[in-house]
């Protein structure tokens, strides 16, 4: 029989991990909640290691039909032309070049995108936009967006702009999500909508004036289990692809 399943690149991040008994080593990774979404969504996942040229990067262009922006650590804010302010977390220069340069490559394909929290600070930024580095210290009307306990947890509620693909995806005008970041758009970056937002203004979700990219600032793989509508992101993108 053919294989007819859409393979789905999940961009994965770099960290270095202490062992007990064979010392620090740097490890390639992505939480198996994308991988499982994937599945769950009908596609074949295949995680991409944060590494290679631009001859790599072509190829993984070629060989998958979408594209998954996984989350993760702060960004780098020289990016986009500040200095870090006092409670920025930990970020990595050669990580953010090299998931910059994927994302460039992979929207040039045409093929579907779907970043999730940094993946769709990724998009952002590389589309020339700014984030808050610490949203409690840069809005302080702020409502908590980093959740204790389970992340599962319906946290917080975000409005759905009706004029948006999203709302087509998730087929509600409100919808309550998981929050798991400090960080958020600021300035948006090119040819990208706002197209999801929470109570207290910060940006919750973007997309693509081309309808082939969408960013959310939550965390729908960790909610798969118990939100049917969580798993339409992931079907958008294995069907789109
Ligand atoms: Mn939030």
């Amino acid at each position: 029989m053919q294989n007819t399943k859409k393979v789905i690149g999940i961009i994965g991040n770099a960290l270095v991990a202490h062992t007990d008994m064979f010392g620090d080593v740097t490890r390639a990774y992505v939480n198996s909640n994308y991988v499982q979404a994937v599945l769950q969504a009908g596609g074949l996942p295949m995680i991409i290691p944060p590494y290679g040229d631009i001859d790599i990067i072509e190829t993984y262009a070629r060989v998958c039909d979408g594209f998954l922006f996984s989350g993760g650590n702060d960004l780098d804010p020289s990016l986009y032309n500040e200095e870090p302010m006092k409670n920025i977390g930990a970020f990595s220069p050669d990580l953010d070049s090299v998931q910059l340069m994927m994302f460039r490559v992979f929207e040039k394909t045409h093929k579907p995108i779907l970043g999730i929290c940094r993946g769709l600070q990724i998009i952002n930024v590389a589309r020339e936009g700014s984030l808050y580095q610490d949203i409690p210290d840069q809005i302080p009307e702020s409502i908590q967006h980093v959740q204790k306990g389970s992340r599962n947890h319906e946290f917080h509620k975000v409005m759905i702009d009706s004029q948006s693909q999203l709302a087509e995806i998730m087929n509600l005008p409100l919808v309550s999500v998981n929050s798991l970041h400090h960080q958020s758009v600021k300035k948006l970056g090119n040819d990208l909508k706002i197209t999801a937002k929470a109570s207290d203004g910060v940006i919750e979700a973007i997309e693509s004036s081309d309808n082939k990219i969408i960013g959310v600032q939550w965390h729908p793989e960790d909610m798969i289990y118990d939100s049917k509508v969580m798993n339409n992101l992931f079907t958008w993108l294995v069907d789109h692809a």
